[in-house]
């Protein structure tokens, strides 16, 4: 089977094709990544509108690049596969529609993915991961312990009650001057940085469960800069890079705990090979990733982290959750809608659909 995935629900547009044959691994023919962040960069953040538009203006191009790079034509193409959410509303309308236009016109089969499960079936495109596994995701706007039992099967253990990571990154680059997207800028100058002159919090650690909270890092990062600001009138450099170190040290802290507990809680429910495997863009960050090996080690659990290019989004990652879809007889057709939430644990989502 020949997958072609298309990915719009941000800020970045892209279009992937992904090959499978019989027994062998599926192969990424080719991923083609659009970022826009100099569209956004004099506004701060995101603009849903601009977003949307560039998308629509983009995707085409991604495809025709993608099927150039893989050395291939629409009519080699077997099944489209888009995300149909959740993300900002634009960006995963445009992708939709364009999906829709390419399955029509082709008479090919649809898939509606949801980008979360395109993050979280990450390792089994990268690692070939056996179900079940314990999966961390952890992204610009998500950030939760999973199980994951199948492509449509993921089970909620706990996760961020209020911010997620990503979003707290990208904050602290925006309070500190630095470019957008905050992870890969702020990481950069934590390895500067003195990571304990600044004590900032580490929510929830006292309390039982994986339960997270990242807002009240945010607030403690703006009063320490803002106390420096006060007291000396301007930041040095080193000011940013100990403030970059001591925020990234308490994100790792976090995360290291509540996986810890987390693997636990899992270990007990599935003894057999447990693997934590994690996902989204802020798995990016080596800071985490290494922590997040040592808890695996010191509790015996295998671990894996895609490669940072799969980490953060990509289509390669809708076309293979299209894959396992499309091999377990999913379909959708022109009514496929959009969805701006859509939470991939079951439970959660029956209730959003029941409009509770
Ligand atoms: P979601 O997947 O939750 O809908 P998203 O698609 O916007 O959100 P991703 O692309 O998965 O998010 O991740 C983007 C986020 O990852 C941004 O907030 C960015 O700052 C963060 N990020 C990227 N690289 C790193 C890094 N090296 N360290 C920390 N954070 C990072
Ligand atoms: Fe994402």
């Amino acid at each position: 089977v020949t997958i072609l995935g298309l990915e719009s629900s941000c800020d970045d547009t892209a279009a992937a094709i992904l090959r499978q044959t019989d027994e062998s691994p599926p192969e990424i023919l080719a991923s083609i990544v659009y970022g826009q962040s100099e569209l956004h960069a004099r506004f701060g953040g995101v603009v849903p509108e601009i977003a949307a538009r560039a998308h629509a203006e983009k995707l085409d191009l991604c495809v025709e690049e993608a099927l150039a790079v893989a050395g291939l034509s629409l009519r080699d193409i077997d099944a489209i596969a888009v995300t149909a959410g959740p993300g900002l509303i634009g960006g995963v309308l445009s992708g939709v529609m364009c999906a829709k236009g390419l399955a029509a016109g082709l008479g090919l089969p649809l898939i509606g993915v949801n980008h979360l499960a395109g993050h979280a079936l990450t390792p089994r495109l990268t690692d070939g991961a056996a179900y079940p596994y314990l999966m961390l995701l952890v992204s610009g706007g998500h950030c939760q312990f999973l199980i994951a039992r199948g492509a449509d099967s993921f089970t909620r253990l706990g996760g961020t009650i209020d911010d997620a990571p990503g979003e707290a990154f990208d904050k602290t680059a925006r309070l500190l001057g630095l470019p957008q997207p905050g992870g890969p800028s702020v990481q950069a100058e934590a390895t500067k940085g003195d990571a304990r002159r600044f004590r900032f919090p580490r929510p929830l650690l006292d309390r039982p469960g994986c339960d997270m909270s990242f807002s009240g890092l945010k607030t403690a990062l703006l009063r320490a800069r803002d106390t420096i600001l006060s007291e000396k009138g301007g930041l040095t450099r080193q000011d940013r890079a100990d403030l970059c170190a001591s925020f990234q040290a308490a994100v790792v802290d976090v995360l290291a705990a509540k996986t810890a507990r987390a693997v636990t809680i899992y270990v007990e429910q599935t003894p057999a090979h447990p693997l934590l495997a994690v996902a989204g863009g802020v798995a990016a960050n080596s800071a985490i990733r290494a922590r997040l090996e040592t808890v695996c080690t010191d509790l015996g659990v295998a671990f894996t982290a895609p490669p940072l290019e799969l980490c953060t989004d990509n289509a390669a990652m809708i076309a293979y959750a299209g894959l396992e879809l499309f091999h377990a007889g999913h379909r959708d057709d022109m009514a496929l809608v959009a969805r701006p939430r859509w939470p991939l644990d079951q439970a959660a989502a029956a209730l959003l659909g029941s409009g509770k």
